[in-house]
């Protein structure tokens, strides 16, 4: 394998490509990922939904897509045999009592790593709707689903975190607190994220990570897509956040969440400076599975590319 000089460390396991709702081929990627000297790649579509759910979606993997994008990305990880580590994922929604990665049916296909996200809330009142999606469906979803109650529909959130979190199957927390992907400007206009309700959820949510970290290895991503995107210009987790992972020692690794090929990399100057200032030391590499545990090899955050790391925000 061909790891760095520039690359040494880096890697990228949240990459949407043209299966879901990227708009690059895999080869693309891997060949973004090789010539960056990453130490691996890792391809996680949004799992399908509609069969499960009901829902339409043009973000998805279409349901009768899944065995073709499978053997796509075994046939990268053949092509590219001892130039780089290719990784077969998906990322999955929790979607309460329809669907999770937790689900019995992803353990049989051979899946490398299982991401699992929270997109959808299911409120009280009204049907489902997306928390990342446009500021009109959350401006929507708050009116029709919580009687635009902000803290309600945050504590909906953690709470289906939470959920997903205790129900497992999955070995990295996707983008922890997306829900403030709307959120932007002082005090929020719809929630206080420096308020003591937030924050308080948020460290039941690091301590239940923590625990998820020691009984089965899962990990929490720092993931630079918000920023890639134009559309925050912070990761999820925050440094708050972030920090309350690091104190219930939840191992941490830098995404992209790349939905085109030159996000890979993307913002992970800030992200690695970031890791530093919340207090970890190190990062993780996704090494593959054994005895159905995920295996992380540690890469001190003081060898990692330093013209990356001085790049801090
Ligand atoms: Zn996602
Ligand atoms: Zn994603």
């Amino acid at each position: 394998m061909r790891e760095g000089p520039a690359g040494y460390g880096l890697s990228c396991l949240h990459t949407h490509t043209v299966f879901c709702d990227g708009s690059d081929e895999i080869e693309t990627y891997c060949r973004g990922a090789w010539e960056r000297g990453f130490h691996s790649l890792g391809f996680s579509a949004h799992g399908p939904v509609s069969g499960k759910t009901g829902f339409s979606s043009d973000w998805h993997l279409p349901e009768d897509r899944l065995e073709e994008y499978l053997d796509a990305v075994r046939e990268a990880r053949r092509r590219w045999e001892g130039k780089l580590r290719i990784y077969l994922g998906l990322e999955l929604d929790f979607i309460p009592g329809l669907m999770g990665p937790a689900d019995r049916e992803y353990r049989d296909l051979g899946l490398d790593y299982l991401i699992g996200s929270v997109h959808y809330l299911i409120p009280p009142r009204s049907g489902p709707f997306t928390v990342d999606g446009s500021r009109e469906e959350l401006d929507r979803g708050l009116r029709e689903g919580f009687g635009g109650d902000g803290e309600a529909l945050v504590q909906c959130y953690w709470d289906q975190v939470a959920a997903m979190i205790r129900a497992g199957g999955f070995e990295i927390l996707g983008h922890a607190d997306l829900v403030k992907k709307n959120n932007r400007g002082p005090g929020g206009p719809f929630f206080d994220p420096a308020g003591s309700a937030y924050l308080r959820r948020a460290g039941e949510i690091a301590a239940l990570a923590g625990e998820a970290a020691s009984r089965r290895g899962m990990v929490v991503e720092v993931n630079t897509g918000g920023m890639n995107r134009g559309t925050l210009d912070e990761t999820y987790p925050s440094p708050a956040l972030l920090t309350m992972f690091r104190e219930n020692r939840v191992g941490a690794l830098v995404s992209a969440d790349a939905h085109r090929e030159r996000d890979l990399e993307g913002h992970y100057g800030e992200a690695l400076a970031l890791m530093r200032s919340a207090g970890y030391h190190s990062t993780v590499l996704f090494e593959g599975k054994e005895g159905g545990r995920p295996r992380w090899s540690e890469r001190p955050l003081s060898e990692i590319r330093p013209q990356a790391l001085s790049a801090g925000p």
